[in-house]
């Protein structure tokens, strides 16, 4: 019999981003010099994720009048940020439980292969999880149901009755989980509201347990 399958997002649902890309700011004005207020301007202009990234440091370039191009300093953050980014001992604990109670749990995420890799490794997911799939290193993106597709194969699973994505954002996570053929569970992490998803809870820890009710 296969196992039902739990897909996870990455950023904001298994570890904090926000978080990290605060300390990842606080540090690059620091050891810049930016000056007071710089920090707070690199939070604001990343709008918790949803600017991309090239377009991002293109903005900080402008702003500070950096030499370096926009791609050398992203590319210089995306080695940095899986230093700065952690994931709580209870969800590592939840994951493992998850998977004890026969489920298939695996991680689909949008974002650069480097970064996201360097995040599963450092944080102790890579080895709580049965597979994930990036976008940059499959080129191609949530909601597209193919990324969730990919991670399900690396599960040993597959699409359909019985899987759940968990996952943050509305369209990305919840609405492609859904044309995946995938129920959903929506981390509402109060920043918008009015998610058709199966379940809402405010933090992955509360998902982990009602899947491990659910089997
Ligand atoms: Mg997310």
């Amino acid at each position: 019999m296969t196992r039902p399958l739990a897909l996870f997002d990455l950023d904001n649902t298994l570890i904090d981003r926000l978080a990290a890309f605060e300390l990842w700011a606080a540090e690059f004005a620091a050891e810049r010099g930016l000056g007071e207020g710089a920090a707070a301007w690199l939070v604001e202009a990343d709008a918790d994720g949803s600017r991309p990234m090239d377009a991002f440091f293109g903005l900080v370039r402008d702003r500070f009048g950096l030499a370096e191009p926009a791609g050398e300093l992203w590319a210089a953050y995306r080695a940095r940020l899986p230093h700065l980014v952690h994931c709580p001992g209870e969800v590592l604990d939840g994951l493992d439980r998850l998977r004890a109670a026969g489920w298939a749990v695996g991680i689909a995420t949008n974002g650069m292969a480097d970064n996201q890799t360097g995040k599963i490794e450092r944080t102790g997911l890579a080895t709580r999880v049965d597979g994930w799939a990036i976008s940059g290193a499959e080129g191609v993106r949530k909601p597209d149901v193919r990324l969730f597709e990919i991670a399900a194969r690396r599960c040993g699973a597959s699409l359909g009755p019985g899987g759940w994505v968990i996952g943050d954002d509305p369209e990305k996570d919840i609405a492609g989980g859904r044309r995946a053929g995938l129920r959903t569970i929506w981390i509402d992490r109060g920043v918008t509201g009015g998610v058709a998803a199966d379940h809402t809870v405010t933090d992955v820890l509360s998902a982990i347990e009602l899947l491990i009710q659910l089997n």
